[in-house]
């Protein structure tokens, strides 16, 4: 029988990765040529952030770190549900390299069962490397939970904030408190983490696990922090996590999310996520200041899915935004919506926030939309101001658009072109494992008895997990072949597959035996 030859050309790229001689400009720090492999990977997920998001960022705040990176491609954010993700799903798909039904944590249906795949930062702990999430949402919101629980709703908070807990992740920051009861936070303090609430104390602490928790809900808007108390920034947060992170010689990976430019956009609040946005950037700005003196972390910047069907104008031919209202707004709708809830004047709130006078019929749709839930009166105010400034919303809910991805340091040539969102997980689960090495010659897909010993060589070793993770990561197990390969058994070939296989040797040089069942992979 033939051996079927599978040519894995994918990455001619890798060369120009190493010959390339890119300068680039950025507060005068000195660029370093990346020649390896990433150490660190910084993860950074504008939540709800596309092309308008950053536009209308720009626009209002100036010119932006992202501007800087040149490796810059576009993603496909549907998820099994359909075209409208959730963050469930994409973060899923980013944090796994595996698309999954909305609303689903790092779980995915087979069979009718629904089963967890390993995520990013799992596979970076095995690899012994630490390990940071950080947020500023609740720290058990979607996009978190999905790179270390497993739940099957979204909506199992409790839960989630118990597994975060138990996870191992060194740094853990975000909101949430609500989730976390002193039985809980007793717990992570004997698993070693310092347990911080505000601002001070974070800064305070200098190594170690942390686990912060700095609301009770969400982080409050930018807009709003000078409103609360000692509450950190995200890039307070981001600091103190690259700080006590890269301690570590194996390297981290920390995924930072910019939770509330979503929010925002959900509120169709343009001055508030264009704040939000710029927080983006600026978590962007210092990731990039520290990968410039090193050249050996990878940041990686993505959306999960586009909110709002945000317009950069979008009220008729030649009519220009208004920023110097936008940047006149001085608290968000949620803000001030929850000041009309305790029984403000919606008229005054918004002159007092704002400076504009609305109309006594937009006051009155504001108190109507309250009254029918607040966040339907967050987005009316939103709604209303934004009309004022000139930016224009189709949606008040997520979209299908494409969302963009930016990538600096070594590896960031695989983060260019136009792709679906998994692609983000398989290709930084590809750097973790095999970093810029990319086989030269052709490999052999021919099974042999041995699990996992998928070139047939009769070797378990990295070079079949580099074909399981290229070729068959994702694929549900129904057939001899995929058995062979689904090493923990959990009915999908995941990560955890990736990775046993990858460790996994059993040294024992079997004949390899063909099996007809490889001929499945000629419908690749
Ligand atoms: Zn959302």
């Amino acid at each position: 029988m033939a051996r079927i030859h599978r040519f894995l050309a994918i990455l001619g790229v890798v060369l120009v990765v190493l010959a390339a001689t890119t300068t680039i400009a950025y507060t005068n720090i000195a660029f370093t040529q990346a020649s390896s492999s990433p150490k660190n990977i910084i993860l950074i997920i504008g939540d709800g952030t596309s092309f308008s998001h950053i536009r209308l960022a720009q626009l209002a705040y100036g010119k932006l770190a992202l501007e800087y990176f040149t490796d810059v491609g576009i993603v496909f954010t549907d998820s099994l549900t359909g075209e409208v993700p959730d963050s469930a799903a994409t973060a899923t798909a980013m944090a796994t390299g595996i698309k999954t039904e909305n609303g689903m944590i790092a779980m995915v249906p087979v069979d009718g069962k629904t089963v967890s795949v390993m995520t990013l930062v799992e596979l970076a702990q095995k690899l012994g490397k630490s390990t940071g999430i950080i947020t500023t949402t609740r720290i058990t919101h979607a996009t978190p939970a999905a790179f270390a629980s497993h739940v099957p709703s979204r909506r199992m908070e409790a839960e989630i904030a118990v597994q975060l807990v138990e996870s191992g992740v060194d740094v853990l920051l975000g909101g949430g408190l609500r989730y976390f009861d002193e039985a809980l936070l007793e717990k992570a303090r004997e698993y070693g983490y310092t347990v911080v609430f505000n601002r001070t104390q974070l800064l305070e602490v200098k190594s170690g696990k942390i686990l912060g928790l700095f609301a009770s809900s969400h982080i409050p808007y930018v807009l709003d922090r000078d409103k609360y108390e000692d509450v950190p920034s995200l890039v307070d947060m981001v600091a103190k996590a690259i700080d006590v992170l890269d301690d570590n010689p194996n390297g981290f990976f920390l995924m930072v999310e910019a939770g509330r430019v979503d929010h925002a956009a959900h509120s169709n609040d343009a001055a508030t996520l264009a704040a939000e946005a710029k927080e983006l950037d600026d978590v962007i700005a210092l990731a990039l200041n520290y990968a410039l003196t090193r050249g050996d972390t990878l940041i990686v910047i993505t959306a999960d899915h586009e909110t709002g069907g945000t317009a950069v104008g979008g009220y008729g031919y030649g009519q220009t935004i208004n920023f110097t209202l936008l940047l006149n707004v001085k608290a968000s709708s949620e803000y001030m919506g929850n000041l009309i809830l305790g029984g403000a004047d919606p008229k005054e709130v918004i002159k007092e926030y704002t400076g504009i006078e609305i109309t006594d019929e937009e006051a009155q749709a504001i108190l109507d939309a309250l009254n029918v839930n607040k966040y339907a009166g967050y987005t009316e105010i939103g709604r209303t101001i934004s009309k004022y400034i000139g930016v224009a919303f189709a949606t008040s809910k997520h979209t299908g658009q494409p969302i963009p991805v930016f990538a600096y340091g070594p590896g960031s040539k695989l983060f260019t072109g136009l792709f679906h969102q998994t692609e983000i997980g398989r290709r930084l689960a590809k750097l973790m494992l095999f970093g810029l090495t990319e086989p030269t010659t052709e490999i052999t897909i021919a099974f042999s008895p041995i699990p996992g010993d998928v070139n047939g060589d009769g070797i378990v070793d990295a070079e079949d997990a580099y074909i399981v993770l290229t070729t068959f990561l994702g694929e549900k197990v129904d057939s001899t072949i995929e058995r062979r390969i689904d090493m923990n058994n959990n009915g999908i070939i995941d990560l955890e597959d990736v990775y046993l296989i990858y460790t996994g040797n059993y040294g024992k040089a079997l004949t390899p035996t063909l099996y007809p069942e490889a001929l499945e992979i000629i419908r690749r």
